[in-house]
């Protein structure tokens, strides 16, 4: 027999015991973007591979390692998304969304990306992005922080973030900063290790984030970030700090911390857990004021960040088992008899019809009342509707409840204002 088909590595089917939650979740981020008046983005889930190669950086992890690239039938190089922001500016300049106008967007969606699966690390995983245009003040980059700790505190898991917070400056002083840290790194070449060494000239700013402990060691010498910022930069860092302050959002000012792709400058933050092991990142952005005009749109400030929808659903699973999904059966519809199947289908629609919120499944398929209520055990039932040639006959239906086992007949024409009561 032929061997079975299996999905790609590192991508995930969601089954429907899972889907509850991530729905559930899902809803609650929708609402509190709604609650600060932002518009979602619709954008292809493929784009021109030069999009990434220029927004990203050809020196990136991303760009050198994870893509996934192919040519389509026209021989155009085409790549799956590996990062949201970056079709966002495409389609904002496209549409001329950005120009001289706010725009505040988030998007919801796959994203791509050939890494070495584990835990929390996917190759194909899910990222709620937040993107805002046209405001270049510390207090749209606070807001964005107030957003996503609101998201905390909604799915009860605040405790179990805390903040990272950090200004790389402008391109220039990025720029002078990192020749004095290519400087400290070639006086201490023998200390650093390949990932490191391959980095120096192609993407310094990335040694500071180096996991190894014996290079992290070597960093406490390594001049400061902090001490290259340019004055502007400097006065927003310590806006956003003020108005952080006075939202009573603590954070850590970690010098170390920059972001893995290009188009950062100012601030950069990221929230991490401590709870999932060593994928610990749930959210990160920063402001990338430079990459309108670098993809060919007229310059206009920008801050934004993503969040893994993966590792927020397992952290929640984690550390608030009490967030539950919603149920998926409230009502289990069961029927036997002469004619009864008929007069369950039309009851369940007109149960539809007056308790739209309720959710009610009809039994198919026979089977006597005991296996039909086995069924709606399985489902999770709170209520069964049971139909029988009596009470097809008297236009009746026997509700009954099934935590207390208490039932009663009605007439169907009540049962919708029954089950209110019962369910809420
Ligand atoms: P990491 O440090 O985990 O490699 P990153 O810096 O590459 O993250 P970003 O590009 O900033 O991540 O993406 C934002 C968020 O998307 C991350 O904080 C993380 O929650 C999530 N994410 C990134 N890559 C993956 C992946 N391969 N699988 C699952 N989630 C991911
Ligand atoms: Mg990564």
């Amino acid at each position: 027999m032929a061997k079975n088909i299996q999905a790609i590595r590192g991508m995930n089917d969601y089954l429907p015991g899972e889907t509850a939650i991530w729905q559930r979740i899902e809803s609650t981020l929708k609402q509190v973007l709604g609650s600060y008046g932002y518009s979602e983005i619709r954008l292809p889930i493929v784009e021109q591979t030069p999009l990434f190669k220029r927004a990203i950086g050809e020196v990136t992890d991303v760009v050198e390692k994870e893509m996934y690239t192919f040519e389509d039938r026209n021989g155009d190089s085409l790549t799956l998304r590996p990062e949201g922001t970056a079709g966002c500016v495409r389609a904002g300049i496209e549409h001329g969304l950005l120009y001289n106008q706010e725009q505040r967007l988030w998007y919801i969606g796959p994203m791509f990306r050939h890494e070495r699966p584990q835990k929390g690390r996917y190759r194909q995983f899910h990222q709620l992005g937040v993107e805002v245009f046209g405001l270049q003040g510390p207090d749209i980059d606070a807001e964005l922080i107030m957003l996503t700790a609101r998201w905390w505190r909604a799915l009860g898991i605040a405790d179990h973030v805390s903040l990272e917070l950090n200004s790389i400056g402008s391109l220039d002083a990025r720029a002078s900063y990192r020749d004095a840290l290519v400087a400290f790194l070639e006086q201490h070449v023998d200390k650093l290790d390949e990932d490191c060494k391959r980095r120096m000239y192609s993407n310094p700013l990335r040694v500071l984030d180096s996991k190894n402990p014996d290079v992290q060691t070597l960093l406490n010498d390594a001049p400061k970030l902090g001490d290259y910022l340019d004055e502007e930069s400097r006065e927003h860092f310590a806006g956003l700090c003020a108005y952080l302050d006075a939202a009573g959002i603590g954070y850590t000012v970690n010098q170390r911390l920059v972001r893995g792709l290009d188009y950062y400058n100012r601030t950069v933050f990221e929230w991490v857990t401590t709870s999932l092991g060593s994928q610990g990142t749930v959210c990160a952005g920063g402001r990338y004021d430079g990459l309108v005009e670098q993809l060919g749109g007229r310059a206009a400030p920008a801050v934004g960040f993503a969040m893994g929808l993966e590792r927020l659903v397992l952290l929640v699973q984690a550390v608030n088992p009490e967030f539950k999904a919603d149920s998926v059966v409230d009502i289990y519809l069961v029927a036997s008899g002469n004619g009864t199947q008929t007069a369950a289908m039309l009851l369940a629609e007109a149960v539809r019809d007056a308790f739209p919120a309720g959710k009610l499944m009809t039994n198919y398929g026979g089977g006597n009342f005991k296996k039909q209520f086995a069924r709606a055990d399985k489902w999770g039932a709170r209520v069964a509707l049971v139909l029988g040639e009596n009470e097809v006959a008297n236009r009746q239906v026997v509700v009954k409840d099934l935590r207390s086992g208490e039932q009663q007949t009605v007439a169907q024409s009540e049962v919708a204002t029954h089950l209110q009561t019962l369910l809420g």
